[in-house]
C-alpha cells in the first residue's frame, strides 16, 4: 500500500535518471557493507509504488552482488546510484532511495541509524 509523507524530486547529477517519491523520511540508513561503504550513501526505504520515475528505465545500469536481492540501479551516463530496488521480508516491492539525491531535503535533519550490512 502507498505510504503518504512528503513528495521529493531526485535525481542522479546529469539529470539522465529523474524521479518523484514520496516518503516521510526522518530516518536515514548508514549501511557498512562493501557497496554502501563506498558509495557513502545515505538510505530511506519507501514502498515501490511510491517511487515514480520520470525518465525511461534503460537510462539506470543495475549492479547485482552477494545474493542478488537488491537491484542497486546507478545512471551510465555519471555514474551516481540515486535508488536501489528490492523486496522486503514480506516480499512486498520496495524502493530504496539514496537521500543524498533528492531536492530540497535537509540532510542534517535527519538522524542517522546505523546498519550493519557487512555482517549479512
Ligand atoms: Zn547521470
Amino acid at each position: 500500500m502507498k505510504q503518504i509523507g512528503m513528495k521529493y524530486s531526485g535525481s542522479c547529477h546529469c539529470g539522465g535518471i529523474k524521479f518523484e517519491v514520496e516518503g516521510d523520511f526522518q530516518e536515514g540508513l548508514e549501511c557498512n557493507c562493501s557497496m554502501c561503504s563506498r558509495k557513502g550513501s545515505i538510505l530511506g526505504f519507501v514502498p515501490r509504488e511510491n517511487l515514480k520515475l520520470l525518465t525511461p528505465e534503460d537510462r539506470m545500469a543495475t549492479y547485482l552482488f552477494n545474493k542478488h536481492i537488491i537491484r542497486h540501479h546507478f545512471c551510465k551516463t555519471c555514474g551516481i546510484h540515486p535508488l536501489a530496488e528490492a523486496k522486503d521480508r514480506s516480499g512486498k516491492p520496495t524502493a530504496a532511495i539514496n537521500l543524498r539525491c533528492l531536492e530540497n531535503f535537509d540532510l542534517g535533519a535527519l538522524k542517522i541509524k546505523k546498519f550493519n550490512g557487512a555482517a549479512l
